[in-house]
């Protein structure tokens, strides 16, 4: 099995660096990831600008490729015919806070494992809960990887990507869920720059979430791991009803 792992917190992150170690027990594994924190970064394409590949090495010497890109790029360019070989797995993270509910359009762990349907390939993204120490993600990585093994088996259905929000002190067992309801609590914080000018940033505390049975934050909030299986279909099939007369 050849396994590309990627991630949107850099490619010296912790988390990717607890998965790769725990999927090279049974995969081949080639990084391609940003060379720099990407957090948030969406689901973009890069068509402006030049994108770069510089080789790098993580911390036990293992090969890794630095991308200029967003995370999405990194898969894309992998797909498009940068990597020679076949790959059949995408896998992401571990992002150090969850991604749940509206988080999976913002978050590039969630973005870069979508890319990989547009080739027909399977992807995974998998995040934990407010990590402080390297060591937090092992536990993480290793269920993580379990999924990843049963897919060899199993496939997953045609386009469907898996967003896994794994509890870092282990979990109670596997929920399917959807996706819950973020509450957001940004807010604008606007300074003067030394020239006077005004300058914006989106800060605010950590955002919640409303934990109804069935979805992802009540997974988490219950001990458990989450499973979402996500697709790229967006339609709100439940408003057409409502928008018939617009036909
Ligand atoms: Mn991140």
């Amino acid at each position: 099995m050849h396994i590309l792992l990627t991630n949107d917190d850099g490619v010296h992150a912790p988390g990717l660096f607890a998965l790769l170690q725990a999927l090279e027990v049974f995969a081949k594994v080639t990084i391609i990831a940003p060379a720099q924190n990407q957090s948030a970064a969406g689901h973009r394409k890069t068509l402006h600008k030049p994108l770069r590949l510089e080789p790098a090495k993580l911390s036990d010497g293992s090969p890794a490729w630095a991308c200029s890109g967003a995370p999405s790029d990194c898969v894309a360019l992998a797909l498009l015919g940068f990597l020679k070989t076949k790959v059949d797995l995408v896998v992401s993270g571990i992002n150090p806070h969850y991604n749940l509910g509206q988080d999976v359009t913002y978050s590039g762990t969630v973005t870069a494992a979508l890319e990989a349907v547009q080739f027909g390939v399977p992807g995974i993204a998998v995040s934990t809960d407010h990590v402080l120490a390297a060591d937090d993600y092992v536990q993480p990585a290793h269920i993580a990887a379990e999924v990843a093994q049963r897919l060899t088996h199993q496939p997953l259905p045609e386009g469907v990507v898996l967003s896994l929000n794994i509890p870092k002190t282990g979990a109670r067992g596997w929920r399917l869920t959807r996706q819950g309801r973020r509450v957001y609590r940004d807010e604008l914080v606007v300074r003067e720059d030394p020239r006077g000018k005004p300058y914006y940033w989106i800060g605010g505390e950590w955002p919640t979430g409303i934990a109804d049975e069935g979805t992802d934050i009540w997974a988490v909030e219950h001990g458990y791991a989450s499973i979402t299986p996500l697709d790229l279909d967006l339609t709100a099939h439940n408003a057409f009803e409502q928008l018939r007369h617009l036909e």
